[in-house]
């Protein structure tokens, strides 16, 4: 049970529109976010009442368009 870094009982379900795991608030997002690619750049994103985390589009990084 130990075994697993992904903090369990902050995903709420799964999007019916992107089929991404959920999470209540953004916080909670970016922390499964970081535990489980660390080191990696990641965003928190808003998806209907809930949120996702996801890495960020190469062109947002380069500065070609703002992250939504
Ligand atoms: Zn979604």
């Amino acid at each position: 049970m130990a075994t697993s870094r992904a903090p369990k009982g902050l995903y709420v379900g799964t999007c019916p529109i992107c089929h991404k795991h959920q999470y209540r608030t953004r916080q909670d997002a970016r922390r499964v976010g970081r535990s489980l690619y660390p080191g990696h750049v990641l965003r928190a994103y808003r998806c209907g009442e809930y949120w996702h985390f996801g890495h960020i589009p190469q062109d947002v990084r380069r500065g070609e368009r703002p992250a939504p």
